[in-house]
């Protein structure tokens, strides 16, 4: 049995909530709403009232504050086993995770111990009047759009993509805080933070200006960094050149990195596979280059550069050297 209660993993950095986990605060809102279900923001370690309020504010009936001071640092297991305990405690019928890298991280490990089952990178969510959570995610190359249910076990669980869902906001709105002290004390936790180094790098799903460079730039990404300085863009890449390293994985797009939602994104030597193109759907315009007219890139782009981006960026580059 479990409740009519939806819960939402409140990722945060200090007191600042991460945009993923608004992002799917305002679409649940809209399921649990129509089907009078609660909508529960899960926040662990010991955060202030307000963010927790926040929570509320974004959509939220209630809060949940796992409180204790280890949990301040993402910790898997530790994170595992105190939400682990709260949920077979509180059954609730749904737990959303953004597909961040801490959200990927808990999601596989949660979902396992509660033998339950996982729907990776949702890009949309629908309920029935039964609580049955349909997760959309693209499948055969985007060209049709997959829907999971889990059917027997709870709590349905997904990761969500970031950048996919509008946030909402309503300063008034209130609920209720609940706070829960997690039983720790036989946990072994094999991470210990020894320094902490937050990313300054600019969230992608907010550049209005994007260059991406994949695969056809021959990971080397100096010549995309120029252009990008000298152009005020903002950078990004393909996965093969984030697991290569050459930039952080904050930089991938795609389907397990971020949306752009660009004014303007220029494409440079990407071949356009669904994992990529679904992260760049919303941009307003769209231009490419590429030197395979064929490419697939080319079928996603409002303008069509057929070429060797050795070439064409640093005449862009010289071009723009020359006005600066
Ligand atoms: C579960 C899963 C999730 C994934 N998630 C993502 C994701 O989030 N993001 C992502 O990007 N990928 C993702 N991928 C990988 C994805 O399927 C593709 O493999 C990847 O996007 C290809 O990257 P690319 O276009 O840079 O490289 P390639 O496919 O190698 O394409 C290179 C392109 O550059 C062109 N080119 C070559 N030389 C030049 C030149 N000199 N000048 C101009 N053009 C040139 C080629 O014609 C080609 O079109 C995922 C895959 C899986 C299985």
């Amino acid at each position: 049995m479990t409740t009519k209660d939806i819960w939402v993993f409140i990722e945060r950095e200090g007191e600042e909530i991460a945009e993923p986990s608004l992002e799917i605060l305002g679409k649940a809102t809209e399921l649990t709403k129509k089907f009078g279900y609660t909508l529960t923001g899960i926040l662990l370690g010991t955060p202030g009232d307000e963010t927790a309020r926040e929570t509320i504010r974004y959509g939220a009936d209630r809060a949940i504050i796992l409180k204790h001071d280890d949990l301040n640092d993402y910790s898997n297991d530790l994170y595992v086993k105190s939400l682990f305990d709260a949920i077979r405690k509180e059954t609730p019928t749904a737990f959303l995770i953004g597909a961040t890298p801490y959200g990927r991280d808990l999601a596989g490990r949660l979902a396992a111990r509660l033998r339950t089952g996982l729907t990776a990178n949702a890009i949309n969510m629908e309920m029935d009047e039964n609580g049955l959570v349909v997760f959309g995610v693209p499948a055969y190359g985007g060209k049709i759009l997959a829907e999971i249910v889990c059917e027997k076990t709870r709590p349905q669980m997904s990761t969500v993509r970031p950048g996919t869902f509008n946030k909402v906001y309503d300063p008034k709105r209130e609920g209720k805080i609940r706070t829960l002290i997690p039983d720790l004390s036989n946990v072994r936790n094999r991470v210990k933070v020894l320094e902490r180094n937050v990313s300054k790098l600019k969230d992608l799903s907010k550049s209005e200006r994007t260059i991406v460079g994949g695969n056809g730039t021959g990971g080397d990404i100096t010549l995309v960094k120029r252009l990008a300085e000298l152009a005020n863009c903002d950078i990004g890449v393909t996965r093969p050149l984030a697991d290569k390293g050459l930039v952080p994985r904050d930089l991938q797009v795609g389907s397990t990195g971020y949306s752009l939602k660009s004014k303007v994104a220029l494409i440079l030597g990407v071949s356009g596979s669904e994992h990529f193109t679904s992260g760049i759907k919303d941009c307003e315009t769209v231009v490419s280059i590429d030197i395979d007219e064929r490419s697939e890139i080319f079928n996603h782009s409002d303008y069509c550069i057929v070429g060797d981006v050795s070439e064409i960026v640093p005449l862009l580059i010289n071009k723009l050297e020359d006005k600066a």
